[in-house]
């Protein structure tokens, strides 16, 4: 069934003119995709090229290592819903300003409070420090945090970017610790008693 609300907000957000600079460059708006029901939201940094073309995030190179390590651990992109932190592409994919992250600010809170998910994993520096006002993903990653999202209480997982894994020349030993991060997503649901596919 799907989710009005999230349905709606799309919709409100679909043409937002809040980055002028964004706006100018874009090809679209990348608000989100996957199962409207999950429990499991991945937030991310920032659209890419292809995914601006697409209008999917994770939809490139960094999407095809989410989904082979998803599928490490059981899930799959229907078991969960996937955003970023800023909606539209920068430029060049360069590293999005503090203000960006602040205009699309109130359009993640709402996504957040529409879904309740159990479950965030934050993809990168970027949308740890977005959710968990950390920095440092190589110290944070891994590790499970709680935080209160209206009356909810989320445990919250930073990953390392799989961007970083590709810049790095596909290290083996990176591929390894976000083998392990997945790993702690999976157990992290299952002691949340989180059942995959949530479609109605
Ligand atoms: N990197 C991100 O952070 N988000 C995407 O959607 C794609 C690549």
């Amino acid at each position: 069934m799907p989710n009005a609300a999230l349905t709606a907000l799309r919709e409100e957000y679909k043409n937002c003119q809040r980055c002028p600079i964004l706006v100018k460059n874009r090809t679209q708006v990348v608000f989100g995709e996957g199962n409207p029901k999950a429990k499991i939201v991945f937030i991310g940094e920032a659209p890419g090229a292809n995914e601006d073309r697409e209008g999917i995030p994770f939809c490139g190179a960094s999407g095809k290592i989410v989904n082979e390590l998803l599928a490490s651990v059981s899930l799959s992109r229907e078991d969960i819903f996937i955003t970023n932190t800023i909606m539209c592409r920068p430029q060049d994919n360069r590293n999005p300003t503090t203000e960006e992250v602040q205009n699309c600010s109130d359009r993640l809170d709402q996504l957040l409070a529409i879904m309740q998910p159990e479950v965030i994993v934050t993809i990168g520096n970027f949308a740890t420090e977005r959710i968990l006002k950390k920095k440092g993903i190589t110290t944070l990653r891994g590790k499970v945090f709680s935080t209160t999202i209206g009356k909810q209480t989320v445990n919250v997982v930073p990953i390392i970017h799989p961007a970083s894994y590709l810049y790095s020349g596909r290290n083996p030993a990176l591929y390894k610790k976000m083998q392990e991060d997945f790993q702690t997503i999976a157990q992290t649901c299952k002691e949340r008693s989180i059942q995959r596919r949530l479609v109605a």
